[in-house]
């Protein structure tokens, strides 16, 4: 089984953040285009997981990697805590209709794999139920990618120490105190009971593969984002169609 412990945090010796950010001006405008051509075709659409634990940088990955989109081809939905009627329905029923439709990017900031991770750290639900939570996730997600829909799922990997600096952070910056939330503290204590759970989603949930990014660097972090999604894209070469007769497909 995968051992997060084992897989750095830091971005490799050989990555230099100025050609990176090079690199990122670059990617920018490859995934401006290619948002375009996703749009423009409405074959396929692209489902983009984020996950970590708190302060990973899921929020700074969307604001700084989709910045040079057009807002009209992507979506992004958060999923916090279950509202009353969300959690009186099966786990995934919220995230349901969120699903992008044909041409959309839709990016989830966390997903419906929170109701495997927090459930299982704060014991919400029992290990069956989850295992079968797990089960109809694959059966999903595989759905999903053979109707079109291809699916991105990041892990942001952050190390203790960069997320607990980011955490009290927060506290000092004016910009940033709205977002500091004493759980976190208290859920940071809970680290290594995620970074389990995270493990076992890892090994269990793989029909889709997860991508682990070093996420402590931010530069880094953007840099493989950015640069899976714009060759994910660049692989289905598409091209812009002539007129627009064509009837996108139904998904039936
Ligand atoms: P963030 O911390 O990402 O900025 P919020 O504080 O609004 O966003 O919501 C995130 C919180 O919601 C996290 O603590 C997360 O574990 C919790 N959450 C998300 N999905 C579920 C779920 N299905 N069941 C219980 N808690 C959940």
């Amino acid at each position: 089984m995968l051992k997060l412990k084992d897989i750095d945090t830091a971005p490799p010796k050989d990555a230099n953040k100025e050609e990176a950010k090079k690199q990122l001006k670059k990617l920018a405008e490859r995934l401006e285009l290619q948002q375009e051509l996703l749009y423009a075709n409405k074959k396929y659409s692209l489902l983009i997981i984020l996950q970590g634990v708190d302060a990973a940088g899921k929020d700074g990955t969307i604001k700084q990697v989709f910045s040079s989109i057009n807002p009209q081809g992507c979506n992004v939905k958060s999923f916090g805590v279950p509202s009353a009627d969300e959690a009186a329905h099966e786990f995934m029923w919220r995230a349901y209709q969120q699903f992008p439709a044909k041409g959309m990017i839709q990016i989830f900031n966390r997903s419906y794999y929170e109701a495997i991770l927090v459930t299982t750290v704060e014991k919400l639900s029992s290990p069956a139920k989850n295992k079968s939570r797990m089960r109809f996730i694959n059966h999903l997600e595989e759905y999903l990618e053979e109707s079109n829909t291809i699916i991105l799922k990041f892990y942001l990997h952050v190390s203790a120490e960069e997320q607990m600096a980011r955490i009290e952070r927060r506290l000092s910056n004016e910009r940033k105190k709205w977002k500091y939330d004493p759980s976190d503290v208290r859920d940071a204590g809970k680290r290594d009971k995620y970074l389990a759970v995270y493990e076992k989603v890892f090994t269990e949930c793989n029909v889709v593969p997860w991508i682990i990014v070093p996420a402590d660097a931010k530069w880094y972090r953007n840099l493989v984002v950015a640069e899976t999604i714009v060759e994910t894209l660049e692989s289905l070469k598409l091209k812009f169609p002539g007129h627009s007769t064509q009837q996108p497909d139904s998904g039936q």
